[in-house]
């Protein structure tokens, strides 16, 4: 199976997709945002120097996440889905040398195109584990907690990220916003791009990202 890199605005369904795709496809799922807020969790130099600049919703430097991706890179196998990186033009071209060097290069991206609304919409009811970092939704039938404000998996209380407030989320989307046509521009000029339009419902969304990969595999 072909590697997938997700390209869509934070909180736009990427956390679940992959999930679903975990569980029924063996992905092996790397959320560069979730890299960083274990290190920030984990109290470490690092985290302490990068906790103020997620919070506000701005970019991580592309030398530190870097790091933490190919830590990870480095863990797991393929094939991987990766959730949140690149995220501008030199990380892509950084992921692409590194996936060429690891011999590893067989990869889709795939645009989930939700408006800045709906998205905000999403950000200001998710929910997540801070032991799994499974992804729930307060509102969304599909995605809530079987039990109020619980993970099904590790029965632990969710939260809410803090930097998913409505004020700081508009600084993340402004940040997607910036970078996300290089990005899709270049994937497109390499006849890797794939488009999901109003991914709304997680079901019917994992239906169409099923039929992506089912036509490239
Ligand atoms: P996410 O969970 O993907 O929405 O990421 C949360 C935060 O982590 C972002 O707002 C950034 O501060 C940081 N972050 C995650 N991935 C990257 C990346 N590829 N480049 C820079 N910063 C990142």
């Amino acid at each position: 199976m072909k590697n997938i890199i997700f390209i869509a605005p934070p909180a736009a369904g990427k956390g679940t997709q992959s999930d679903l795709l975990v569980k029924k496809y063996g992905y092996h799922h790397i959320s560069t945002g979730d890299l960083l807020r274990s290190e920030v969790a984990s109290k470490s130099e690092l985290g302490n120097e990068i906790a103020s600049i997620m919070s506000s919703g701005n970019l991580v430097s592309d030398e530190i996440v870097t790091k933490v991706l190919e830590k990870k890179l480095s863990e797991i196998k393929e094939p991987y889905i990766f959730d949140g990186y690149p995220r501008n033009m030199v990380q892509a071209k950084i992921l692409e040398d590194i996936l060429t060097k690891l011999n590893k290069h067989e990869t889709i991206a795939i645009y989930l195109n939700v408006s800045e609304e709906e998205a905000i919409k999403r950000a200001t009811g998710r929910l997540s584990c801070p032991n799994c970092n499974r992804s729930y939704h307060k509102y969304t039938e599909e995605v809530k907690p079987k039990v109020s404000g619980k993970c099904d998996d590790c029965e632990v209380d969710l939260i809410n990220r803090d930097d998913d407030s409505e004020e700081t989320y508009r600084v993340r989307y402004k940040n997607y916003i910036d970078n996300a046509s290089p990005l899709l521009n270049y994937y497109q000029d390499k006849e890797m791009l794939y488009v999901v339009e109003n991914p709304i419902y997680p079901n019917t969304t994992f239906i169409e990202i099923e039929n992506v990969i089912s036509d490239i595999n």
